[in-house]
């Protein structure tokens, strides 16, 4: 499978991609975590990219794009990708096409998971992340909080709220969103790619996209 997650923060976009590289061996590619990995290893990608994040303002086009090309030319991503994360603005989409293009790709489906702004912010609100950056486990203090208080199950490290997931910049990505993001549905859909589950449950988001099968162009 070659697809897009697009999806509010909060969405599931990371949950549903985490559980669908089980079904067929196509690999998560997530931005997010790349651009939080470098930022923790201090190198020069994160540098430029921490200020943005903490605000919670996009990334500039430039720097994503140079990432998205050099990853999707790893040998891993053969078997399938799922964007998660990326893109995030119309100029990105397009970007992406023209970089698929290149490469001799073609995507399968943009999915939409489309879930209610009031379970967003609850989710996000109690969302808390492992701040080692190779493992990055998402746990909530409601939902799923890990086993011993503020410790990775999987690594032992310290488990924290990102700095982007305080109350103010949750807001402020949520209107990013909307704002950049969100006519991205109309891009695909005009693409006939679109996709759109509207299901708080990343079992039934999954079902939905096993069930699909493109329209014939
Ligand atoms: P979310 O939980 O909001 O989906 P991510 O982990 O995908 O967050 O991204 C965290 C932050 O990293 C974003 O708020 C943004 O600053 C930056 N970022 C991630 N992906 C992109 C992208 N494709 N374009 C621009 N900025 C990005």
């Amino acid at each position: 499978m070659k697809l897009i997650l697009l999806g509010a923060p909060g969405a599931g976009k990371g949950t549903v991609a985490k559980q669908l590289t089980q079904l067929d061996g196509s690999i998560q590619i997530s931005t997010g975590d790349i651009l939080r990995g470098a930022v923790q290893a201090g190198n020069e990608l994160g540098k430029q990219a921490k200020g943005y994040m903490d605000r919670g303002d996009l990334v500039p086009d430039t720097l994503i794009m140079g990432i998205m090309e050099k990853r999707l030319q790893e040998p891993d991503c053969q078997k399938g990708f799922l964007l998660d994360g990326f893109p995030r603005t119309i100029p990105q989409a397009e970007a992406l096409n023209v970089l698929l293009n290149k490469l001799g790709l073609k995507l399968d489906m943009a999915v939409n998971i489309d879930v209610p702004r009031n379970v967003i912010l609850d989710r996000l609100t109690t969302r808390r992340t492992c701040s080692n950056p190779k493992c990055q486990a998402i746990y909530n203090v409601k939902s799923m909080p890990p086993k011993k208080e503020g410790i990775c199950d999987k690594c032992g490290s310290p488990v924290v709220q990102r700095e982007d997931e305080i109350e103010a910049a949750i807001s402020h990505r949520l209107d990013t969103y909307n704002q950049k993001t969100a006519p991205l549905i109309g891009f695909y859909e005009k693409e006939g790619l679109l996709l759109t589950v509207s299901a708080t449950s990343s079992e039934a988001v999954i079902e939905a996209i096993r069930k699909y099968s493109p329209p014939n162009p």
